[in-house]
């Protein structure tokens, strides 16, 4: 088993906390006259930590913790041999109870395969397996333990029973305390804790302490705190409810332990279930809000990304059906409508500029024949060539688009007549010269050929279609005059084609 680093650090530190709020709560029982009672047992939480934390190496680490906590307890009060028995008993009993609380955490996580404490529903099953559960076993255990080495002062049975409920209550409560803490630790990745206000943070935290220090000398002023505990839970979440909760409780055993306070009773035992009690509610109550508080952010955040990725959607899908809209599926030009919205705003903007304008209409020859000998795959293959070919030589400013069937047009702008015949004579060319190729190899015996009508725009032209009736007479002509030509709109018969 490897002992890193880290987790040589992690030994330390929770060995170190262990022993140092044992000493505490030893420390500020003594304080009582009345009783020589803890109120408050951190090590019982810290120990669950140290197994969830440390695995194997918890044990060793509560066993040494346990020892070197109870040590000065027991000098002058036992020989060796008992002293010796009565502190590995107690250690292997506080190591039963970290283990049972350890096990209730862990089987729940393997069951629900998620970590422990993230839905209000996990809470009272924390409260009962993990928190109540392993103290009630272990109380009794350690009170006959106890008893048996004449370590509990001779008392009433009334008495008795209070001292060992009070005890059950300080293990309950440090449970309860310490492992809101350490889900603070451990899922530490899932507050965002740079959004959080951390400004407001210290403030806030000074005006609890005041309020904690005032309410020793007016006990009433701990209803303050309540609303600031409030406000920290909603503010910060899990991580402010848990250390809030745990420095007021720490505050409120302090100030009971000294005598302050509101919680201050005719006997220590009933201070003390008061102060539990009090701890118990707040704790409980604020646990609860920060989880339900946290489950509404958790879905809001999710329905926001949630919408986010349907908004997404909606946009590619917007976006295809956009391109399945104006775009010819086959070749991958401008289909007709397409085409015919651009080029009716370069035809306004022409005819306000008074610039030359000129429109090709393609239409490729006896393509029913290459359709009837190769089939419609070659057909269509031949299509894709015939349109690659023309774009390529056309310029950037010009508008290429397939018009239907085995037409092609294309919108030459800034282009007169006599150019535009020369762009015309070089689609012509470019489209016999194009080879169609299947699966890389030439269609033997193949050659296509195109016959292309020219019109110009003339300043009394209304409108594209006005163009392009010109340019389809002379296509026509080209047809009816040998096909693979280039025919002008000039050079249309004065009756014109005979339609
Ligand atoms: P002409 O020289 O007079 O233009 O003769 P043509 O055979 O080219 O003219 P016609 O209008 O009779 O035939 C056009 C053919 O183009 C008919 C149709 O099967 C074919 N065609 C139209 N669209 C497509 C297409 O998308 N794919 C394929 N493979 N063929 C198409
Ligand atoms: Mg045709
Ligand atoms: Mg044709």
């Amino acid at each position: 088993m490897s002992f890193a680093p880290t987790r040589l650090r992690h030994f330390q530190v929770l060995l170190l906390a262990y022993v140092l709020s044992g000493w505490l709560g030893f420390a500020l029982g003594a304080l009582h006259h009345d009783a020589d009672l803890i109120a408050l047992w951190l090590p019982g939480g810290i120990a669950l930590i140290m197994l969830l934390m440390l695995g194997w190496w918890g044990v060793p680490a509560i066993l040494i913790g346990s020892l070197a906590v109870h040590v000065p307890l027991i000098v002058g009060h036992l020989h060796a041999r008992q002293g010796a028995l009565y502190l590995g008993t107690l250690a292997l009993i506080d190591l039963l109870q970290a283990w049972l609380a350890m096990r209730a955490w862990r089987g729940r996580e393997a069951r629900l395969h998620a970590p422990l404490i993230r839905r209000t529903h996990d809470l009272i099953w924390f409260w009962v397996q993990v928190c109540l559960l392993p103290v009630a076993v272990t109380t009794p255990l350690i009170a006959a333990l106890q008893s048996t080495m004449h370590l509990l002062p001779d008392q009433d049975p009334d008495t008795l029973v209070r001292q060992v409920l009070t005890l059950a209550l300080a293990g309950f409560g440090g449970l309860l305390l310490v492992a809101p803490c350490y889900v603070v630790w451990r899922d530490r990745s899932r507050w965002p804790w740079r959004s959080l206000p951390w400004r407001t943070w210290w403030p806030s935290t000074l005006i609890c302490v005041v309020v904690l220090a005032a309410f020793w000398f007016y006990p009433p002023g701990l209803t303050l705190v309540l609303p600031l505990l409030l406000a920290k839970t909603i503010h910060y979440r899990w991580p402010g409810m848990a250390v809030s909760v745990l420095l007021v409780g720490l505050a409120c055993w302090v100030g009971t332990v000294l005598g302050f306070g509101p919680f201050v009773d005719t006997s220590a035992h009933l201070a003390f279930v008061n102060l539990q009690l009090f701890l118990f509610s707040t704790a409980v109550m604020l646990q609860y809000l920060a989880l339900a508080h946290e489950m509404l952010l958790r879905q809001h955040w999710q329905m926001e990304a949630e919408v986010k990725q349907r908004t997404e959607a909606l946009a590619s899908a917007n976006a295809r059906l956009e391109e399945l809209a104006t775009t010819d599926e086959l070749t991958g030009v401008p289909n007709r409508r397409e085409w015919q919205r651009r080029c009716a705003h370069a035809v306004m903007l022409a005819r306000r500029h008074q610039q030359p304008m000129a429109v090709l209409l393609l239409d490729l020859d006896h393509f029913k024949q290459v359709n009837d000998t190769y089939g419609h795959l070659i057909g269509d293959l031949t299509l894709r060539t015939v349109s690659r070919a023309c774009q390529e030589s056309l310029r950037g400013s010009d508008s290429f688009g397939r018009w239907g069937g085995e037409e092609f047009v294309a919108l030459l702008p800034d282009t007169p007549l006599e150019d535009a015949q020369q762009v015309a004579e070089k689609l012509r060319h470019a489209v016999s010269a194009a080879q169609i190729k299947l699966d890389n190899a030439p269609v033997p015996s193949m050659a296509v050929t195109v016959s292309i009508g020219v019109a110009r725009l003339h300043a009394s032209d209304a409108d594209l279609d006005t163009l392009l009736t010109r340019a389809d007479h002379a296509l026509y002509f080209a047809k009816q005059t040998g096909r693979n030509r280039v025919v002008l709109e000039t050079e249309l018969p004065a009756d014109g084609p005979r339609l």
